[in-house]
Formats: structure tokens, C-alpha cells, sequence
């Protein structure tokens, strides 16, 4: 009762920066985000904040969440890979939403962790524990691609596992402070589009950071 009172509080914080598709904001009306955080912190879970789930990651802060899921504005049913599982978080919304995600989780402790809260809540995904920068061929080509941490550059594998008119959403710069960026698959181009000004714990990997 209190933790919904509190995801209430959430969701009019995030409308009121700009969130506007219902169904993401439904959809955090929804996620027991307090499930997703380390044991302690459950009060902490619905402020506007990144809190830490170990092994020096992070949750991402309700907006960025929300700005993500936002920007990808795909239809139900539509498959969606993320890299950087993390929490879970991210994974669930994307799955109240309605859509078919594939999540790829660097840390295997982590990613176990999510399986199971995932597993908990009775959300259907796939979760493999890897280097994420390779995206998932076995399931490719996606209609969206998240990418939940922070890369040098934006790798070219991913962009290749997408489907015509699909969407990469990867946050681009330094390791410090990066530049949302989306790129829409045309053909054998892309449209690239800058959406704002983040701060991601660093994407580690073939194509990120070494
Ligand atoms: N989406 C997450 C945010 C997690 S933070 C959530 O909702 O909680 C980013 C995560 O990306 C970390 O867990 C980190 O371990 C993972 N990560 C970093 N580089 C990766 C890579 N190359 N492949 C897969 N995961 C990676």
C-alpha cells in the first residue's frame, strides 16, 4: 500500500518532466520497482535516484527509465533487445509494456538476480549472461535495441541487428557524462537523432570500454 502510494508519487514526478506515453507511464504505475533494489534500500526505490545493486552498477533513475522506454515507442508484441540488465528494472517495464525483450547482463551474479525477480513477478523474457556489445543474432533482427550503458562509441554490431525502421537507443560519450542518442535503420543507413544529455555507469566490452 505504501510502496503503490509512492509509485504514484513517481509517476506524476516523471509527467511532470516531460514523460507523456501512457503506456510507459502505466507501466511504472505497475513495476514493483522497490523488488529491484538491494535489500535496505526498498524505501529509497521510488525517489528520482540511481541507487546501487552491487558490484559498482546501478539502477537507473526512474526518468532515464522512462525516457528510454519512451523514445523506443514500439507496438505490443514488437522484440526488444537490452543491453545491461542490471536490476531488472528496465527489463520489466519494457515486459508490462507489453514486449517481447531479450536482455543481455555482463555480471553473472546480477543477472541471476534479475532472472529470478523477473521470474518472481511472472514476466516471459531471455536473459543471457555475456558481452552485450555482440548483440543476440540468434534472435535478430530486433525492432528496438536499449543499450543501458554509457559506450565510447556506437557499435556497429548492434546496428546491423536491426530491422528496417528499427530503433538503437545508446547513450554516447564519455565515461563521465554521455549523449542519448538514437539511430533509425533505413536501408543501409541510419537517421541519427540526439535526444539529451545522460550519465551512465560505463557499457565494458569488445565494442565499449575495455
Ligand atoms: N537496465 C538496468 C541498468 C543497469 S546499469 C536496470 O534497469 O537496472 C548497466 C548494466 O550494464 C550493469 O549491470 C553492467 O554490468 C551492464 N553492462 C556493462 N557492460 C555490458 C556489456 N558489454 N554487456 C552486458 N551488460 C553490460
Amino acid at each position: 500500500m505504501i510502496y503503490k502510494r509512492k509509485r504514484e508519487t513517481m509517476v506524476a514526478h516523471v509527467r511532470k518532466l516531460g514523460i507523456t506515453d501512457e503506456k510507459v507511464l502505466k507501466s511504472m504505475d505497475i513495476v514493483p520497482r522497490h523488488k529491484f533494489v538491494a535489500s535496505g534500500s526498498e524505501f529509497q526505490a521510488y525517489d528520482e535516484k540511481a541507487l546501487p545493486i552491487g558490484y559498482e552498477q546501478t539502477i537507473s533513475h526512474p526518468y532515464t527509465v522512462a525516457v528510454m522506454s519512451q523514445a523506443l515507442s514500439l507496438d505490443k508484441g514488437s522484440r526488444v533487445l537490452e543491453i545491461g540488465t542490471g536490476s531488472g528494472y528496465q527489463a520489466a517495464v519494457l515486459c508490462q509494456m507489453g514486449l517481447q525483450v531479450f536482455t543481455i547482463e555482463r555480471i553473472s551474479a546480477l543477472g541471476k538476480k534479475a532472472e529470478a525477480v523477473l521470474n518472481e513477478l511472472k514476466y516471459h523474457f531471455a536473459l543471457r549472461i555475456g558481452d552485450g556489445t555482440m548483440g543476440w543474432q540468434t534472435y535478430a533482427p530486433f525492432d528496438g535495441i536499449i543499450v543501458t550503458a554509457g559506450a565510447p562509441v556506437s557499435p556497429e554490431t548492434l546496428l546491423s541487428q536491426l530491422k528496417e525502421g528499427g530503433k538503437l537507443l545508446i547513450p554516447v560519450g564519455s565515461k563521465d557524462e554521455q549523449m542519448l542518442t538514437m539511430y533509425i535503420r533505413e536501408g543501409a543507413s541510419y537517421t541519427k537523432i540526439e535526444i539529451e544529455k545522460l550519465s551512465f555507469v560505463p557499457l565494458i566490452g569488445q565494442y565499449g570500454w575495455q
